[in-house]
């Protein structure tokens, strides 16, 4: 059974291997950002957590329970930003959501790897739109919560 029927077999290729091979899975160990994120329409689950070395990615673990897009879609991400730092990871956040909801231009934002292209075939599908973003909108959260949080850390 052909999981996503619906990409081409190019970006199928990128997604599986991105699915099968998943990147910096690892669970990062007292991490400085961590969160969880749900999508209720597929029953996927990101847990992912960040070290930052002042106020840059200095790794990432993303753990993703799910389908085939939502695993690839995180795996994708997690390479995207190790070695960002955090405003540059909200505006690859905000071009990702951007390119999936249909907003702006066609083509993928030059700031997205090649590989981020693969998730285009997704947009025609509104329900797994969702499992393509989880990763990303939990990342957005996360980060979210820790620039709200007193206690820590400044911006550089
Ligand atoms: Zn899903």
């Amino acid at each position: 059974m052909s999981i996503d029927p619906f990409l081409d077999d190019l970006y199928r290729e990128v997604v599986m291997d991105h699915f099968r091979s998943p990147r910096h899975r690892a669970v990062i160990e007292a991490p400085d950002v961590s969160a969880e994120g749900y999508n209720p329409l597929c029953g996927d689950e990101v847990a992912l957590q960040l070290r930052l070395d002042g106020a840059q990615v200095d790794e990432i673990g993303v753990q993703v329970r799910g389908c085939s897009i939502c695993q690839a879609s995180g795996s994708m991400m997690a390479e995207e930003v190790v070695g960002k730092n955090l405003s540059q990871t909200r505006e690859l956040i905000g071009s990702f959501v951007e390119m999936m909801s249909g907003k702006g231009s066609q083509a993928a934002p030059a700031e997205l790897g090649e590989d981020i292209e693969a998730l285009f075939g997704v947009r025609k599908f509104p329900a797994r739109v969702k499992c393509a973003l989880l990763p990303w909108t939990t990342l957005q959260e996360g980060i979210e919560q820790k620039e709200s949080s007193p206690k820590t850390w400044e911006g550089r």
